[in-house]
């Protein structure tokens, strides 16, 4: 067996490979200096969090030799693959040597690599993906003074906070209209906020032109300083072997279910294939570590005559970002829109946990449902705590198969420093069960407009505070006596997060009003005014 490419998804079919066939011969082969390294910890090294650069190195070839016997050469890139003589062609990248191998089966793990735009002085940006960038970033920094992100996606993210934990000055340039494309611009409001109070120069809408030798130059005609510039636009499957190889590629190597490519006796994992999505079953690519170390064991067992294919992929993913952690799986509103595909949007901002225990915080939850089957498309939460758990639990549920109401019915893990009694991911089960049986009706922050009265059913204190352009406030615990003064027509009630706001709208649909409850409440449309 040969393994082109030593980490995530190569390194996991590698060591799998070897628990179920001690006869194999595997020899992996890795251009970079360094296999089996955690490129997730890459940035948090460059921001000092990890200390030690050691402890991103998991393994070293004579560590995965001692334990599983695998002849792991790194600085040596495959460079060609003759799929007729069933031989691979090495180079070592520094001595030049070559060597050509044979192999039985061959398993290529080669990932992405970064998006580098034809920019004027692109050279000067620095791309994080393994060792040695993150040792040219180290570098970088000493003795830089401003940084420049290009690229709000998970990454640029990361780099921006951990850039700032090291004490630089940094602007982080977006050319869409929010950070973090998985979710949708009312749940990223505040954690746009966050960055911005936390002194990231934030810029949407804004796209650097070029990069100049301590500055970056943008398309409003501004410059920013910048000692150091961070390239993190995306990544691009590496597809080179694959072509040469003459294999089927499209945006990423084309494999089955088993991961084989066109040829049988090739499989490719990981970030440069093309994944089936688990909601609609087209191709897609989603370059995260889980689905590759996944991909890598797959191999594995089907190399090894073990049953078991590849799932539909979800997406699921999470980021820290200040303290907020970012979670999501499955579609997100703007995708289902633009795919023109039906959907129930659900927002819900629950405590963490139960709030008369201390430490308790704000939860941002938002689940999207099949309107007709009640299905699962997606989720993202964001919050200090708890985010994580939350989008796990509805991975599962999605995986599973279980419906959105059912989410009522999980029995979830309780004590008061923990969760609530009802846990929020059991409240998005029940207002899923509402809207499916009719019970309540909601409306969408962005379907506010002056057509319908609104009443703003908070104190007046929280009234005073900040409303929706054009409410009137009856408290919902006057709402009774003061049903006399309600405007006619169709009614928008809502409250802070949506919870009195539902219990308001019950209560006047039962005194003959045609009335929608606001979801998420005042909290989903004020962040949705965020810029
Ligand atoms: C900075 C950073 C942070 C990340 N954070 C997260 C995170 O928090 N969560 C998450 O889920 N994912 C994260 N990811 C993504 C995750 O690391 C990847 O999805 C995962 O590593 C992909 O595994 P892979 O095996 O496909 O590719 P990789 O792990 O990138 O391994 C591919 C290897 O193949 C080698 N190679 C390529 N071509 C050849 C060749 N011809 N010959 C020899 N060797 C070759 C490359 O040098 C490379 O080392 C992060 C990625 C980066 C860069």
């Amino acid at each position: 067996m040969i393994i082109v490419g030593g980490v995530a998804g190569g390194m996991s079919a590698a060591t799998r490979l070897r628990r179920l066939n001690e006869q194999a011969e595997i020899v992996v082969v890795e251009r970079s200096g360094y296999v089996s390294f955690a490129n997730c910890g890459l940035p948090y090294h460059v921001g000092g969090v990890i200390e030690q650069r050691r402890s991103l190195l998991l393994q070293t070839p004579e560590s995965l030799a001692a334990r599983f016997n695998l002849d792991v050469r790194v600085h040596t890139e495959a460079v060609s693959i003759d799929r007729e003589q069933r031989v691979a062609h090495l180079r070592h990248v520094e001595t030049g040597e070559t060597e050509a191998l044979g192999y039985d089966r061959l398993i290529l793990s080669p990932g992405a690599r970064p998006v580098r735009p034809p920019l004027p002085g692109i050279e000067r940006a620095l791309s994080l993906r393994d060792i040695e960038d993150t040792d040219a970033m180290v570098a970088a920094t000493e003795g830089a003074a401003t940084a420049a992100v290009i690229g709000g996606g998970f990454i640029g993210v990361e780099m921006a906070e951990n850039l700032l934990h090291r004490g630089l000055n940094v602007a982080l340039i977006e050319a869409a209209d929010q950070v973090m494309a998985p979710l949708d611009p009312e749940m990223v409001g505040p954690v746009h906020k966050l960055m911005r109070e936390s002194g990231i120069d934030l810029r949407l809408r804004t796209s650097v032109t070029s990069i100049g030798p301590d500055s970056v130059t943008l398309d409003d005609g501004s410059t920013i300083p910048a000692d150091l510039v961070v390239a993190a636009i995306g990544v691009r499957p590496d597809t080179a072997l694959a072509d040469q190889a003459g294999l089927r590629v499209d945006r990423g190597i084309v494999v089955d279910e088993f991961h084989r490519t066109s040829d049988p006796l090739i499989y490719a994992v990981g970030d440069a294939v093309e994944k089936v999505d688990a909601l609609d079953q087209s191709q897609v690519l989603v370059p995260l570590a889980n689905t590759a170390n996944l991909q890598g064991r797959r191999v594995a067992d089907h190399i090894a005559g073990q049953p078991g294919r590849g799932r539909g992929v979800l997406g699921t993913a999470i980021v820290g970002v200040l303290g907020l952690q970012i979670a999501a799986t499955g579609w997100n509103e703007k995708r289902l829109r633009e795919a023109g595909r039906p959907y129930r949007a659900i927002h819900t901002h629950p405590a963490t946990h139960a709030t008369y225990y201390p430490g308790a915080d704000d939860l941002d939850l938002k689940l999207l449902v099949d309107p007709e089957t009640d299905a699962i498309l997606g989720a993202q939460a964001v919050g200090r705590s708890g985010a994580d758990k939350r989008i796990d639990v509805i991975a599962t549920a999605i995986t599973g198969g279980l419906t959105a109401s059912d989410l009522a019915d999980l029995e979830l893990a309780y004590a008061p420093q923990f969760s609530s009694a009802k846990d929020p991911v059991n409240m998005l089960g029940h207002i899923a069960d509402n809207l499916r049986t009719g019970t309540s009706h909601t409306i969408q922050w962005h379907e506010v407009d002056g057509t319908r009265p609104r009443v703003d059913v908070r104190t007046p204190k929280e009234y005073a505070d900040g409303s929706i352009p054009g409410a009137i406030n009856i408290p919902v615990d006057s709402l009774r006596e003061r049903l006399d003064e309600l405007p006619d027509g169709d009614l928008i009630v809502y409250c802070a997060v949506g919870v009195r706001g539902h219990t308001a709208a019950r209560l006047l649909s039962q005194h003959g009003r045609t009335v929608a409850n606001l979801d998420g409440g005042y909290r989903t449309w004020s962040s949705a005014q965020l810029d």
